[in-house]
C-alpha cells in the first residue's frame, strides 16, 4: 500500500488529520498543507466518496490549492481544509457536526473552516458553537463578512478589465463581446458590472429560468449552455464549473481571452501550457477570484472595514498584470507562474 507520503497530491502538507468520533459516526480529514503566512484557512467539504482515498486525495489538493490562493491574495493566513466524508444516504446530523466543530477546536486555531460544497451557513453556526475557529458566519448589515458572491464578482469584473487590457489593448469593456458560462451568484455580478461598462454580454446556465432573468437585466443574449465554449467572442469568462478547459476544449476556443472566477479551470497542469500555445491569454482562477476569501478573511483577522475590503480587492488587476508580465518575459504559461510566485510567498520556493 502507498503511504500518504508518497501519494501524488502530497506535497509537504504540514500535518494531515483523521478524525472520527464512534458517536456520532463522523468521519472527517483535516488537512493543514501551509501555515507559513498564518493559520491554514479553507473550508469544509461534506461530500460522499464512495472510495475514502479519494476524500484524501481532494482534501490534500484543495489545501494546497487555499495555501496558494490565500497567498496570492495577499491575506495573513495559510493553506487547509477539511472533507467530512458523508454516507450514502448523505445523512448530517447535529452531533456529527458538533464532534467536528470539537476537533477544529482541538487544533487551537492552527486550522480555521468556513463554508464550502455541501455545508451551508446554518451548519457553520452549528460548528461554532463548538470552536471559535470559524469564519463565513452571518453578519449585521453594513459589517465586513457574510456573502462572498458580490465580492468575487467585483474582483472577477475588475480581473476582466486588466485581461481586455493586457490581451486586447482595450481601457474599457465598451463595445466587447463577452461570453459568460453561468448565471450564478459569481457570473449575474460580473455580468451587471460588465454590462455597465457597456459590454455586450452573451450568457449561458443550464438553469433557464434563472440564465433568462440575467440576460433581460443587463440586456444579454442567452445561448445554450453547450455553445457558450465555442462561441465567437473577445473574452470568455468561465463562472461555473471546474475542470472545463482541457485538450478538446481548448482546442475549440473561439476568443483571444479566458478570465473567469469558476474554481480550478485548468482540467490538468498541462492545460495551462496549451492554453499558452494557442495565444491565448489566460487568467489563473485563484488569483481573479479570491475577492470572496479577502471578505472573508478581513472578517475573520478582523483587520480591516468594507473599504479596506474593496482596496484589497482592487489589487488583483496588480496581481494578474505581475503574472501576465513574468508569463511575457519568461515563456512560461500563467498559471505555472501563478503557482511559483505562491510558492516563493509560502517560502516554498
Ligand atoms: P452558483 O451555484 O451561484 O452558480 C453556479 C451556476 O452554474 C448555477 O446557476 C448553475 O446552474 C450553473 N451551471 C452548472 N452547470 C453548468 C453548465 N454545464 N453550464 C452552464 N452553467 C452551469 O455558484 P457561484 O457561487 O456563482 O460559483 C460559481 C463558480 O465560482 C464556482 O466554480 C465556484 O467554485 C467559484 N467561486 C465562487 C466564489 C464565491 O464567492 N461564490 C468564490 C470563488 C470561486
Amino acid at each position: 500500500m502507498q503511504s500518504l507520503w508518497d501519494l501524488p497530491d502530497f506535497d509537504d502538507h504540514e500535518a494531515v488529520h483523521f478524525v472520527t468520533d464512534r458517536d456520532s459516526g463522523l468521519k472527517a480529514i483535516i488537512a493543514m498543507h501551509s501555515t507559513a503566512l498564518g493559520p491554514a484557512a479553507g473550508g469544509t467539504r461534506f461530500w460522499h466518496y464512495p472510495d475514502p482515498n479519494q476524500a484524501v486525495a481532494d482534501v490534500l489538493r484543495l489545501s494546497r490549492g487555499m495555501s496558494y490562493k490565500n497567498a496570492m491574495a495577499g491575506l495573513k493566513l495559510g493553506g487547509g481544509k477539511a472533507v467530512i466524508l458523508a454516507g450514502p444516504d448523505r445523512a448530517k446530523t447535529p452531533e456529527m457536526l458538533a464532534a467536528f466543530g470539537k476537533a477544529v477546536d482541538r487544533l487551537g486555531g492552527n486550522y480555521v473552516t468556513a463554508e464550502d460544497v455541501g455545508i451551508s451557513v446554518a451548519d457553520i453556526v452549528a460548528i461554532a458553537q463548538q470552536t471559535k475557529f470559524v469564519s463565513g458566519l452571518p453578519v449585521a448589515e453594513g459589517s465586513v463578512g457574510g456573502d462572498p458572491g458580490p465580492h468575487t464578482s467585483y474582483g472577477v469584473y475588475l480581473g476582466v478589465r486588466a485581461a481586455a487590457k493586457r490581451g486586447l489593448g482595450k481601457d474599457s469593456l465598451a463595445g466587447l463581446h463577452i461570453a459568460i458560462q453561468g448565471a450564478g451568484s459569481v457570473a449575474s455580478g460580473v455580468a451587471r458590472l460588465a454590462a455597465k461598462d457597456g459590454a455586450r454580454i452573451s450568457i449561458a446556465d443550464i438553469d433557464q429560468a434563472r440564465v433568462q432573468k440575467v440576460a433581460d437585466e443587463v440586456g444579454g443574449t442567452v445561448v445554450f449552455a453547450d455553445e457558450i465554449m465555442t462561441l465567437e467572442a473577445d473574452i470568455l469568462s468561465p463562472n461555473a464549473l471546474g475542470a472545463i478547459l482541457d485538450e478538446q476544449s481548448i482546442a475549440a476556443l473561439r476568443v483571444p481571452v479566458v478570465a473567469g472566477g469558476a474554481n480550478n479551470q485548468l482540467a490538468r497542469k498541462e492545460d495551462g501550457d496549451r492554453i499558452h500555445t494557442r495565444g491565448i491569454l489566460y487568467a489563473p482562477d485563484y488569483v481573479i477570484n479570491a475577492g470572496g476569501i479577502i471578505n472573508v478573511a478581513t472578517e475573520y483577522l478582523k483587520d480591516g472595514d468594507k473599504d479596506e475590503v474593496r482596496r484589497r480587492i482592487e489589487k488583483i488587476p496588480g496581481r494578474l498584470e505581475e503574472i501576465w508580465a513574468e508569463s511575457a518575459a519568461t515563456g512560461r504559461n500563467p498559471a505555472a507562474v501563478a503557482d511559483a510566485m505562491a510558492q516563493r510567498l509560502i517560502g516554498r520556493g
